[in-house]
């Protein structure tokens, strides 16, 4: 068996499927782009049959993406298999994912519908007819065929085994076991694996894919058993993100194999140097952040404060540390920017940290980069990565502040005043608040008249001392639908104004 196992990042797909978040075409394709720098094997682009945008984020993807695989999510469906088709026709490497759900609650539930069958057993026979048919037909856009058994890890596993070698006779080239619900734990989970390389005849023609997802915490355990029983791809996201609980950091799978490479003795394609700007551009972009004691590229990762640790650690590294800082990314040797870096240093930076600008964007960009560069000493890449943000959203900004003014003390009302234009129209009010973040959110209600409902606010500074960025991310609900709005200023009363607008512009641009 190789020793090479193949990384699928499914950031573009599962990881997009976190609640409340949403990332549009530009920002997907800037992700794919460091995907590729990272060099994971294949990179999950979306689901083309799920939305036109969607469609077309794959479909760019698949235009530009030279080195890793680009594959497309179905459902075993015809119309998902052949908008796959369509989406990838363009692809280098094309690989349709297609499958369907294999146990019990899933066939008894998601295909209660007679049309599949009164009973269990017809419905069986039924689900098995339908995924030989969708892998037949995938086949016949793409060579490249992955198969999901989605839910296998609550599956029968004899029906699972007859499911599998029924696709792998119809030409699917992955096999991938998801763990969907993050029911497993490790040994179970290793021990399925195992069963499917003991039991399914013809298994030798497919590869083994794990995909596990993180409910119980167990995410990571269970993808690194099932390598360490005989699968060679491992599906996951960069920083863990996902549906619910999430999926299986990559960078710390990677980071496993790569660290205990005595035990598992297997190897990946990664350049795990990657790892810490792929993660800040994942958290950025998705407006989740990583907890600072997170593995791998949390900010502590590498810190070490007690006295013990550290009288250690400065004898030898070893002592105390597995993996070092620079091997993922971090504490790389650095040209400082400063008001004048000028805008060649700037672009080279953009460039390095995965962004790609046009000139007009480079330009609008200087500019703001400007007014902060005179603010603070030092430019940092999380700063840029703010202004980015703040200043190119492709949301067209039909609501912008012309003015704000808070008033507010220990022993004052906290009270707003805010001037917006709104397509050409200038609106203004006042509000007072609990505080002067609140004061501002009134006053904004009640100038745009909106009905958006505040769900989260976080807010972070984004580099250190009291002259750092702050950057404020809020999530807006409204008739069911959420956006995450972000705004970044060294003032976080108007970074909190400019994140809340942002947010009532793309709820407005949905329509
Ligand atoms: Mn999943």
């Amino acid at each position: 068996m190789s020793d090479k196992v193949a990384v699928f990042d499914t950031t573009l797909r599962d990881g997009e499927q976190a609640a409340g978040t949403r990332l549009g075409s530009r920002d997907k394709l800037t992700l794919a782009r460091q995907l590729a720098r990272l060099k994971v094997d294949i990179i999950e682009a979306g689901y083309p049959a799920s939305s036109p945008d969607d469609f077309a984020a794959v479909e760019r993807i698949s235009q530009e993406i030279e080195g890793p695989t680009v594959c497309a999510l179905s459902r075993a469906v015809a119309s998902d298999i052949e908008a796959c088709g369509r989406a990838l026709a363009h692809a280098k490497r094309p690989r349709i994912h297609t499958g369907i759900g294999t146990s019990d609650i899933h066939m008894l539930g998601k295909f209660r519908d007679e049309k599949y069958g009164t009973t269990l057993a017809e419905k069986k026979v039924k689900i098995l007819a339908m995924a030989v048919e969708a892998v037949k037909l995938a086949k016949s856009f793409v060579e490249d065929v992955q198969f999901y058994a989605e839910d296998a890890g609550r599956s029968d596993p004899s029906y699972l085994f007859e499911v599998l070698a029924a696709v792998i006779e119809a030409g699917a080239t992955v096999v991938n076991i998801p763990d969907t619900t993050g029911y497993t734990v490790p040994e179970q989970y290793g021990a399925l694996i195992r069963s499917i390389r003991e039991k399914v005849p013809n298994i030798a023609r497919a590869t083994i894919s794990v995909h596990c997802h993180n409910d119980l915490g167990l995410a990571v355990s269970n993808a690194l058993a099932g390598i360490h029983n005989g699968a060679r791809q491992i599906e996951g996201t960069i920083n863990g993100v996902g549906e619910r609980a999430g999926n299986a950091a990559l960078e710390e799978v990677v980071m496993a194999l790569r660290t205990r490479r005595d035990y598992y003795k297997v190897h990946t394609g990664v350049d795990a140097r990657e790892f810490s700007r792929t993660s800040r551009m994942v958290s950025d972009m998705l407006g989740m952040l990583v907890a600072p004691n997170k593995a791998v590229v949390g900010a502590n990762a590498f810190s070490h404060s007690s006295g013990i640790h550290v009288d250690g650690f400065l004898k030898d590294r070893e002592t105390y540390e597995i993996m070092r800082p620079e091997d993922v990314g971090f504490a790389e040797s650095r040209v400082v920017l400063t008001a004048r870096t000028g805008r060649a240093g700037l672009r080279d930076r953009l460039k390095k940290l995965g962004y790609e600008l046009s000139k007009e964007e480079l330009d609008l960009t200087y500019q703001r980069f400007l007014v902060v560069a005179d603010k603070k000493q030092e430019v940092f890449d999380e700063d840029l990565m703010a202004i980015l943000h703040d200043e190119l959203h492709p949301v067209p900004a039909a609501c912008q502040i012309e003015y704000l003014q808070i008033y507010s003390g220990t022993s004052s009302i906290p009270t707003a005043t805010v001037r917006l234009r709104i397509n050409e129209e200038v609106k203004q009010g006042a509000a007072i608040g609990n505080g002067p973040v609140d004061a501002v959110y009134r006053a904004i209600s009640a100038v745009t008249g909106s009905s958006a409902n505040l769900v989260r606010y976080d807010i972070r500074a984004v580099t250190s001392g009291t002259e750092a960025m702050g950057e404020v991310t809020v999530q807006l609900e409204q008739n069911g639908r959420r956006v995450l709005g972000r705004g970044a200023s060294t003032d976080v009363i108007e970074a909190s104004a400019k994140a809340y607008v942002d947010g009532l512009n793309r709820l407005a641009s949905l329509g």
